[in-house]
């Protein structure tokens, strides 16, 4: 790409920490229920980690927490750097770091796919129409669906819908991609085109963080694998150790359920 303003947007703001997660001590209730106890996970620049665990054990949580949508009330999180804290600033920062996935895509119905992709680039991080139209060709041809730019959401597959969704996130260029549970909602047949999306973009040094029970993408991408039940870390290991030899009674359960 030789637009000046993505070469900008791609040095902008590195630092040592770039791409770095760190969760030490977090909890988080939802009035008596303790959704999250005690996690602590720290998650490399570049990393690819997959999280799974059976429904309810608090991995939509634990992400959502990663980029403040959700607000955690005990322990501390910090994302490339920066405290996950009440400041608005620092929020901000991070909110513009951090993309996110979500399960039902969440496009915003009412504007078409390519408007999907120029809001955030244009209303947050204040480029020009013209920039911001460059950078979501781009990534909308990456995810194979650039001729289908000036089309409402509701006229795309399942399977299509995602895949803008993630060109949506990565028209914001962050340094950290979190995806919860992004090929659940999808008929089988779209599963695919939409982890083969998911792989292509792993190949480059973005920090993945993906709350997904597909394990042969985990086994593809992952360089870890986190196990949550009941709002807290269970086990981790490397995919091949974790899906081939879980050691907890808990994960052997579950994996029975999901084989
Ligand atoms: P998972 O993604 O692993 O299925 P979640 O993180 O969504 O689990 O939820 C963990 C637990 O917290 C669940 O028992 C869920 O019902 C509860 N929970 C999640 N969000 C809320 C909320 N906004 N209000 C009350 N309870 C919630
Ligand atoms: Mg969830």
């Amino acid at each position: 790409m030789t637009n000046s303003a993505l070469a900008k947007e791609q040095t902008a703001g590195e630092n040592g920490q770039s791409g770095q997660i760190k969760v030490v001590g977090v909890g988080k209730r939802f009035g008596p229920f303790q959704a999250l106890s005690d996690v602590n996970l720290e998650i490399a620049s570049g990393e690819k980690l997959v999280i799974c665990g059976p429904s309810g054990s608090g991995k939509s949580t634990l992400i959502r927490c990663m980029n403040g949508i959700e607000s955690h009330d005990a322990g501390t999180i910090v994302v490339n750097g920066v405290p996950l804290d009440k400041v608005k600033a620092n929020r901000d920062q991070i909110r513009r770091e951090v993309g996110m996935v979500f399960q039902s895509f969440n496009l915003f119905p009412h504007m078409s796919v390519l408007e999907n992709c120029l809001l955030a680039p244009m209303s947050v991080k204040g480029m020009s129409r013209q920039d911001a139209k460059e950078v979501a060709m781009h990534f909308l041809s990456r995810v194979r669906i650039a001729e289908q730019a000036l089309k409402y959401p509701s006229q795309l597959s399942g399977g299509q819908q995602q895949r803008v969704a993630i060109a949506r996130a990565m028209c914001m260029k962050p340094k950290i991609l979190l995806l919860d549970e992004p090929t659940s909602a999808l008929d089988p047949e779209m599963v695919k085109e939409v982890l083969d999306t998911m792989v292509g973009l792993a190949q480059g040094g973005m920090t993945m963080v993906c709350v997904t029970h597909e394990m042969g993408f985990a086994r593809e991408v992952a360089d870890r694998v986190i196990f949550m039940d009941r709002g807290s870390i269970v086990e981790e290991a490397p995919p091949e150790e974790f899906f081939g030899n879980p050691r907890t009674p808990r994960a052997q359960d579950f994996l029975a359920q999901i084989l």
